[in-house]
């Protein structure tokens, strides 16, 4: 398994969303769902490693506290919604039984696990390969079994992303990588550059001119982007 130490923010850079929302997400990108785990004394879920056979038994996700003041840990961890979608634990169980029956590959499950507030580790990309039900406390609870697997993650680029590099046309990419000296315009790295503009995604690419384009490192957009919110 790996160790990987980073924080919050490089977490989400790394899937390349704004936020996690849950602790479990399934597709959260297309081929690709994460989960959030923690061994700590106060987690609220009992989540396993096991480090001989490389595997993760983590624990399924209680129904959310409502306004009555429930007890989230009496009551049987959902399969369904009040609405009778899937929950994230229903979606699991999904690809564990369509799995099982020969239809589809097993997820794919980025895991991290946090180390403290704000501080993550990356312990690499997992197969969920099987889940039970146990009873705990009187009550039904999920535990997934996530096996380790040697692989790197190939997370694809969000629509958004790609859609934003197709707009920058190639001849403003060179003219602004040339000006630019191929370094992050505010802080000077040459690590992880991106081209940035300013313009909405919804604008014609005939409006990007080298004017607006900058070089920017991942560091300084992220930056940028904590600004704006
Ligand atoms: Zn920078």
């Amino acid at each position: 398994m790996k160790d990987e130490i980073l924080s919050y923010q490089k977490m989400c850079k790394k899937i390349g969303v704004e936020r996690i929302q849950k602790g479990m997400s399934f597709h959260i990108k297309e081929g690709i769902s994460v989960v959030l785990m923690s061994v700590r004394p106060d987690a609220p879920y009992d989540d396993e490693i096991d480090y001989v056979n490389n595997l993760l038994i983590y624990e399924g996700h209680d129904v959310r506290k409502f306004k009555q003041n429930r007890n989230p840990k009496i009551i049987d961890q959902p399969i369904y919604t009040a609405k009778r979608t899937l929950t994230e634990n229903g979606k699991f169980i999904n690809a564990v039984e369509n799995y099982k029956k020969g239809f589809i590959s097993p997820e794919k499950i980025l895991v991290f696990e946090k180390l403290k507030p704000g501080i993550w580790s990356e312990k690499g990309l997992f197969s969920l390969i099987d889940y039970e039900t146990r009873i705990s406390n009187g009550r039904k609870v999920f535990k997934f079994i996530l096996k380790y697997i040697d692989e790197d993650i190939k997370i694809p680029k969000g629509k958004d992303e790609e859609e934003h590099n197709k707009l920058i046309p190639k001849s403003v990419k060179v003219a602004v990588w040339k000006r630019d000296n191929g370094k992050c315009v505010l802080c000077g790295t040459t690590e992880n550059l991106y081209f940035d503009h300013d313009l909405p995604f919804s604008k014609s690419g005939s409006s990007i001119t080298e004017k607006n384009v900058r070089i920017l490192c991942n560091k300084c957009i992220l930056k940028k982007h904590d600004k704006i919110k």
